[in-house]
């Protein structure tokens, strides 16, 4: 079995590092985006994360900036020097999104988009690769088979919790997923406990135990007034809780 190593930017996935990727769950302005990444920057976050394409459940809800986003991004980007992961939700998108984002998330209700897959794997970029929130880890492998036709292997799978009975957790995160593809599988994996928990108190204790089960990183979301979010208010951290999330995360074994 040959374990992969991704890169996004200069930082690399699967090669030991424990990563976080953090953000807003949706790029809402040059000005929110601007303040998150600064603060990120400063305690040491690596790679950011910010919706620009949102796929919400509810059409009548924020969509995300979309191109208005593309307007200030890449400027943006120049000035913080960091590499950005964002959702891409059509391959329409490729073109437009190719100088502001270093790697193409796809998000749960994608990844049985075989089109999508498919198209990105004509790319060189760097692909997350969310479970579908119904996937079997067999489905969601053979996902992985149709962005490798194109000959891009650089592959990240993200588990962000699964839909079970259980209603108080938002999705269940299925941490043994985690723990098989480490052991059965070369991709890198990291984990969502924003997605899988849906309330910030969550989010800490099971990033805590993504680490100790062996993932690769984790990808959380962030927001100077979570309250305020216009997507995923519930969940994002503060900054508070974002300290306090890396402080645990870099210092515990
Ligand atoms: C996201 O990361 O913002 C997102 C929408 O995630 P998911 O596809 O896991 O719901
Ligand atoms: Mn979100």
């Amino acid at each position: 079995m040959q374990m992969s190593v991704v890169k996004i930017g200069s930082v690399e996935l699967g090669g030991g590092s424990f990563v976080i990727i953090a953000g807003p769950c949706a790029v809402e302005s040059p000005e929110q985006f601007l303040e998150i990444s600064t603060f990120l920057k400063e305690i040491g976050i690596k790679v950011l994360r910010g919706g620009i394409y949102k796929l919400r459940t509810d059409p009548t809800s924020f969509q995300g900036l979309r191109e208005k986003a593309l307007e200030f991004l890449p400027e943006l980007k120049k000035k913080m020097n960091l590499p950005l992961v964002s959702e891409i939700t059509d391959p329409r998108q490729i073109e437009r999104l190719d100088s502001s984002v270093d790697c193409y998330q796809v998000g749960t209700r994608n990844m049985y988009n075989y089109e999508l897959l498919k198209e990105l794997g004509n790319t060189r970029k760097p692909i997350i690769l969310k479970r579908g929130f119904s996937a079997l880890i067999k489905e969601w492998l053979l996902a992985t088979e149709y962005i490798l036709a194109g000959g891009n292997d650089q592959i990240i799978l993200c588990e962000r919790g699964i839909r079970t009975f259980e209603t108080f957790t938002r999705n269940t995160l299925d941490l043994a997923a985690v723990a098989y593809i480490k052991s059965r599988t070369g991709f890198p994996v990291i984990v969502d406990p924003s997605h899988a928990a849906g309330s910030s108190d969550l989010v800490l204790p099971l990033a805590k135990a993504a680490k100790s089960v062996g993932a690769d990183g984790v990808l959380i979301e962030v927001h100077p007034e979570p309250q305020l979010a216009l997507s995923d208010a519930d969940q994002a951290l503060d900054f508070n809780g974002m300290r306090a999330l890396v402080r645990e995360l870099t210092t515990a074994t």
